[in-house]
């Protein structure tokens, strides 16, 4: 007692007190105490005393009890009960000396966030070190009056994957559960996998109800239950409320449908779609309604989700049990297209008069491109309009987030807790907190620049952005660097480079080496890849930018050791280098890629002047040239010599009818005279095959092919009369059992009339392939004309394919 009167004395000795204010450190000194409101809660008062040590020079001590007269800081704390509450606290005054944090479990660690944000001046700007941007302060004081907070989407705030110590200075939740498990815990394959699965629930599939999943290795896809079966309501209520009883922390239970389609075809099904054949909302909808009726009888609050996704995303023709929350996958930057924006819109409306509350998963990726994906402005518009909509539920697929995109994440996070607030104000803080007042603007510039890039009309041009119609944008494919133009790189540099050089203090210095890192970085690889010189849609336009390219290669070396040098410093960082050497971030960032990839990259563009004979010698050259990988010559040497190499597709002549032959034009598009081998034109021996697209005709071919290992493939096509506006894409996928193993969108090539076309490309197998699937894509041709095929080779490069050695 006497030791804690002296205390206070103390204290009181030290803090200058003015009215109406609460003192929490004055002179660099401690000037009130945090009691303990239990053991399991110090380490997250241990790490706001950190924060606060860093700011002021000194933390608080942490007390089991304080004083009467000790200036305290107590915590009420309510168990976490309900998603939909949980971010809610407040912060009280009873008395003068004592401060009440009125919290959940949860939103402790939102409160205290609060205290050093509004009252000692902190942000955490992104994951890295530097990411924390404070001014030294010797006294931190709030004035004394209640503060309440509740966040704009309270259900869920998460982007996935960072390093996780960041996430609670972003005010990010672990998500509610959003993922399909149906086979968790609504059908457990755990519990069925030994006695088999209730038949009553299993589904009719081309026409025979099957007894387990049809999919062996993917048991969780594939597949639905028997959703109009009364059984499949019963047995799901039975299973979650068995589940929840061994979980009863549990709030959210995810009723989403297993992932790759395989829905009933039974009658009963049939009937209550209403007759609709490829959404299944109808049927599903009513089974989720059913399910969450009965639960919420018994356990009122649980949360229950499912995902609005390809078959079940279009909302059903009533409205869903309140307990429902529906989510919608969407990729917000999609919306830099009117179209898609409003499409969306229309939708996630839609949706909103049907379910009480609404998800998005939004697939917010930034590594994965091998550019800042920014879109501040979309960014902002988007969740403005999502929040107006009931959707409460914010889940970015990101997998690797640092400070390489900017503001992007921070825009996020504090539109996510409140969305009343400026946009615009954010970003302003953004840029003046990371780099200073002189060089934010610089910074701002850089940023803009990218977001500019981002939304070009070079950009629509790529192939990377036909994507911008489907469930996300295709990442982690490159072709959307085609969209920087000569110099771009060059004037993105100057930005950064002078914001480095005006950054105001250490911290803004650090922070923008950094992220000049990062650019650096991005620079050598873009370059390794033919950014700025390959055009916006992938396909160069005469056999003197081939040979140019090809000529470019003499520069990769210089590029190689930059890039190397960028990424091991990258991998140094204190904070992520951790995930930057790990095989997901490394693969994402390309930090330890073959050099061969980015080669072979470039080299696939010049593939269609093979006939040239300069662009031929200048392959046949890397063929011989020491100084390329093995595999890069390997191609080279395949593709110089092709006629040495063992065909692999022998009936690619088209001389003979194919009898088992895996080359097919899709059944849907067999129009008479189309599909067949016809003595019309040849280029070589006396027949082709002949196509009839009309708007659209896909021609396929599957052959068997070994695992990790590369080939070499060339056709050529022949029209007979202007093509008018008719393109063709080609490509080839690795495959196992015939199913692609990747995928990506194949330029648009334009055909000549009159002229035998040769088109080449190459392809790599993976350690796990056992066959390779080709595609050629006709489009837009003028209905009842043709096109015709002829000299399909396929070759495996590489000199054990050869016919006979050199
Ligand atoms: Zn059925």
């Amino acid at each position: 007692m006497r030791k804690n009167l002296f205390c206070g004395l103390l204290l009181f000795l030290i803090c200058r007190v003015e009215a109406g204010e609460f003192v929490l450190v004055d002179q660099h000194r401690p000037c009130a105490v945090l009691v303990l409101p239990g053991e399991k809660y110090r380490a997250v008062l241990d790490d706001f005393n950190a924060t606060l040590k860093t700011v002021c020079g000194t933390p608080l001590k942490i007390v089991e009890k304080a004083g009467r007269t000790e200036r305290q800081i107590r915590f009420e704390i309510r168990p976490d009960a309900d998603p939909r509450t949980e971010d809610a606290f407040s912060i009280e005054f009873p008395e003068e000396k004592t401060m009440v944090v009125k919290c959940s479990e949860t939103s402790m660690v939102w409160a205290l966030n609060h205290l050093l944000e509004r009252f000692a001046g902190v942000r955490w700007l992104f994951p890295e070190k530097c990411g924390l941007s404070y001014l030294p302060l010797s006294k931190i004081a709030l004035p004394v009056g209640k503060i309440s907070e509740a966040p704009s989407f309270n259900i869920g705030r998460f982007i996935e994957r960072s390093n996780s110590a960041f996430y609670p200075k972003a005010y990010f939740k672990p998500p509610i559960e959003l993922n399909h498990a149906l086979t968790d815990y609504v059908f457990p394959l755990k519990k069925y996998r030994e006695t088999g699965f209730p038949p009553e629930i299993m589904p009719v599939l081309k026409g025979a109800k099957i007894k387990e999943p049809p999919n062996r290795t993917t048991p969780r896809g594939y597949w639905q239950p028997c959703y109009s079966n009364p059984a499949a309501v019963r047995i799901a209520v039975e299973n979650i409320l068995e589940y929840l009883k061994e979980h009863p922390e549990k709030t959210s239970i995810s009723l989403s449908v297993n992932d790759c389609g395989g829905f009933c075809e039974c009658r009963n099904c049939e009937h209550a779609n209403g007759g609709r054949k490829y959404s299944q909302s109808e049927v599903y909808y009513k089974w989720v309604n059913a399910v969450a009726e009965a639960v919420a009888s018994r356990v009122p609050k649980l949360i229950l989700t499912a995902n609005a996704y390809v078959q079940t995303a279009e909302p059903p023709s009533f409205k869903l049990h309140p307990n429902v929350i529906v989510n919608r996958t969407i990729d917000l930057y999609s919306c830099t297209d009117p179209a898609t924006m409003r499409k969306h819109k229309e939708t996630i409306s839609e949706w909103s008069r049907k379910a009480a509350a609404l998800g998005v998963w939004d697939y917010s990726w930034g590594h994965g491109y091998m550019m800042p994906r920014v879109y501040f402005r979309i960014q902002a518009e988007m969740l403005q309009f999502l929040h107006s909509k009931n959707v409460r539920v914010y889940f970015g697929e990101n997998e690797c987030f640092d400070c390489r995109d900017g503001g992007k994440t921070y825009l996020y996070s504090k539109l996510l807790w409140n969305i009343r607030s400026d946009p615009e104000e954010i970003l302003a803080e953004w840029y003046e907190r990371c780099a200073g007042k002189s060089a934010a603007p610089l910074l701002r510039k850089y940023y803009e620049r990218w977001e500019e890039i981002f939304s070009s009309p070079e950009m629509r041009r790529t192939p990377w952005f036909e994507s911008v119609g489907s469930t996300y944008m295709n990442w982690g494919k490159i072709s959307h660097i085609y969209a920087l133009r000569p110099g771009d790189l060059e004037e993105l540099r100057g930005w950064i480079e002078d914001a480095c050089r005006l950054a105001g203090n250490a911290q803004e210095k650090e922070r923008l080496e950094w992220l000049r890192l990062h650019f650096n970085y991005m620079e050598a690889l873009l370059k390794m890849y033919g950014a700025e010189f390959i055009p916006p849609e992938g396909v160069l336009s005469s056999s003197g930018q081939a040979l140019a390219l090809l000529n470019s290669f003499s520069k990769l070396p210089e590029y190689v050791t930059r890039k190397k040098k960028f990424a091991e410093q990258l991998k140094k960082e204190p904070v992520m280098g951790f995930y930057y050497r790990s095989p997901m971030y490394s693969k994402r960032m390309k930090l330890d890629e073959d050099v061969s990839t980015p080669i072979l990259s470039q080299f696939e563009t010049t593939l269609d002047f093979l006939d040239s004979p300069e662009v031929a010698a200048a392959v046949a050259k890397i063929a011989e040239d020491r100084a390329f990988p093995p595999s890069v010559r390997d191609i080279a040497d395949a593709l110089a010599r092709s006629g040495s190499y063992k065909n692999i597709f022998p009936e690619g002549d088209m001389e003979q009818a194919f009898e088992k032959s895996n080359f097919r034009l899709i059944p849907e598009h067999r129009r008479t005279g189309s599909g067949i081998l016809s003595s019309d034109f040849h280029f070589s021996g006396k027949k082709s095959f002949k196509i009839i697209p009309d708007e659209y005709s896909l021609v396929r071919l599957e052959l068997p092919a070994d695992p990790d290992s590369r080939y070499v493939a060339a056709f050529r096509t022949f029209v007979p009369e202007d093509p008018g506006r008719a393109t063709l894409q080609y490509g080839a996928f690795p495959a196992l059992n015939s199913h692609n193993q990747d995928w990506y969108i194949l330029p648009r090539k334009k055909l000549s009339a009159g002229v035998w076309q040769k088109w080449t490309l190459f392809v790599r197998t993976n350690p796990k392939s056992n066959g390779i699937n080709f595609y050629l894509f006709f489009r837009d041709f003028a209905p009842g004309k043709a096109v015709y095929v002829d000299d399909m080779r396929v070759v495996k490069a590489g000199k054990q394919a050869e016919l006979s050695p050199r």
